[in-house]
C-alpha cells in the first residue's frame, strides 16, 4: 500500500516510523525541511508539497498541530485533498474540532476520497512503540477496510461513530487528563509547602487508587524538573480551549473547563508553551532542584 504521511513531529515522525518498518511504502512531508532524513535513512521518500506527498497515494494520513495547521494543509488548491486519487483514503489523526473534521470530511467526499478522523491517545513513548489508542469517527466499513493502516501504530482502535466522533472522544479524553493532571499538580504543592517529601507524596499517590501510568509519567517529570516536552503545553492548552468550544456551542455550564482554560492561558503568557504540559506547575513557583541534584 502507498502512504502519504504529512507532519513528522514528536508524534508524526515516530509514527510514520512505524509504518515504514512493518513494510509499507511511504511518502512523507514536513513544513520545515530537515525533519526527514532518519526517516529517509529507513527508505522513506520525501516529498517538496502536500500535493505531491498525496499523488499516487492510497491513503494519506496527517499528524500536524491544530485545526488551522490541518485545514492549511489538506484544503483548498496545492492542498492534500486535491491531490489524492478518487477512491483514495484520508486519515487525520491530529487532535482538532469535531466541526473541523467533519468539514475535511466533506472536501474529501467531494473529490470521492473516504475520510476517517483517527486522533491517538498515548504520548511521544507509545507512539515510538506503536503502542496508542485511537478513536475513530466515520465509516465503520471505511474503518475495517484502513485497519491494516492503523494497526502498525496502535495498541487499540475504537470506533466511536460517525466523521466527527473520534475528535469530540479526544477532547474529552484530554480534558479528562488536563483536569486531573492539574489537581494533582496543586496537590503535590500544597504537600510540598505542607512539609511533605517529594518522593513520599509520589509513593503513596502512585501506590494508591490514583495510580496510573500518566500520574507516574508527569509525576518522574517533576521529580526531576525534567520539563522537556512528551506532549507539550501548548498542544494541551489548544485541546482544552477546543474542549471549551465545543461545550459553549452545546450550551453546557463547563465551569471546570474553563478554569483550566484560564490556567493553561495563563501558562502560555509565561512562555511555557514549548515545554511538557506538567510545565503547569511552575504556575505555582515549584522550586528548582540544586546544583547537586538536591531539594
Ligand atoms: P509537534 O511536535 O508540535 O508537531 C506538529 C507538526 O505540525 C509538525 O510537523 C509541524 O511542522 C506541523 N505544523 C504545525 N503548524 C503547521 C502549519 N501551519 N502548516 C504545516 N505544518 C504545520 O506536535 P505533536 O506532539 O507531534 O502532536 C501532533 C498532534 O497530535 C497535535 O494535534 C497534538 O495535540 C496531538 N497529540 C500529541 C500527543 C503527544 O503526546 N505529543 C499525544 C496525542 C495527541 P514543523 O516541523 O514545520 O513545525
Amino acid at each position: 500500500m502507498k502512504i502519504a504521511f504529512l507532519g513528522l513531529g514528536i508524534m508524526g515522525s515516530r509514527m510514520s516510523e512505524r509504518l515504514i518498518r512493518a513494510g509499507e511504502e511511504v511518502t512523507v512531508w514536513n513544513r520545515t525541511a530537515g525533519k526527514a532524513e532518519g526517516l529517509k535513512r529507513l527508505g522513506a521518500k520525501e516529498a517538496a508539497s502536500p500535493k505531491e506527498a498525496a499523488a499516487g497515494a492510497d491513503v494519506a494520513l496527517t499528524m500536524l498541530a491544530d485545526p488551522a495547521s490541518v485545514e492549511a494543509v489538506a484544503l483548498g488548491r496545492e492542498g492534500l485533498i486535491e491531490g489524492l486519487k478518487p477512491g483514495a483514503a484520508y486519515i487525520d489523526m491530529t487532535t482538532v474540532s469535531p466541526a473541523t473534521s467533519r468539514k475535511l470530511g466533506e472536501a474529501a467526499a467531494r473529490r470521492g476520497v473516504a475520510f476517517l478522523d483517527a486522533p491517538v491517545t498515548g504520548s511521544k513513548p507509545a507512539a515510538a512503540a506503536g503502542e496508542l489508542l485511537l478513536m475513530v469517527g466515520g465509516e465503520a466499513a471505511t474503518l475495517q477496510r484502513l485497519r491494516p493502516v492503523l494497526q502498525p501504530m496502535s495498541k487499540k482502535i475504537v470506533h466511536m461513530g460517525p466523521v466527527g466522533a473520534g475528535s469530540l472522544m479526544k477532547l474529552v479524553n484530554n480534558l479528562s487528563m488536563a483536569g486531573a493532571m492539574a489537581a494533582f499538580f496543586e496537590g503535590f504543592v500544597l504537600g510540598r509547602r505542607g512539609g511533605l517529601s517529594e518522593e513520599g507524596i509520589m509513593e503513596v499517590l502512585a501506590s494508591g487508587a490514583l495510580s496510573s501510568p500518566l500520574l507516574r509519567l508527569k509525576g518522574d517529570a517533576i521529580l526531576k524538573r525534567d520539563f522537556e516536552p512528551l506532549f507539550s503545553l501548548k498542544h494541551m492548552a489548544k485541546d482544552v480551549h477546543l474542549a471549551v468550544e465545543e461545550a459553549a456551542g452545546m450550551k453546557l455550564e463547563a465551569p471546570i473547563m474553563q478554569l483550566l482554560d484560564e490556567r493553561f492561558t495563563e501558562a502560555q503568557k509565561r512562555g511555557l508553551n514549548e515545554e511538557d504540559y506538567a510545565a503547569l506547575i511552575k504556575l505555582y513557583g515549584l522550586d528548582p532542584l540544586k546544583g547537586d541534584g538536591s531539594r
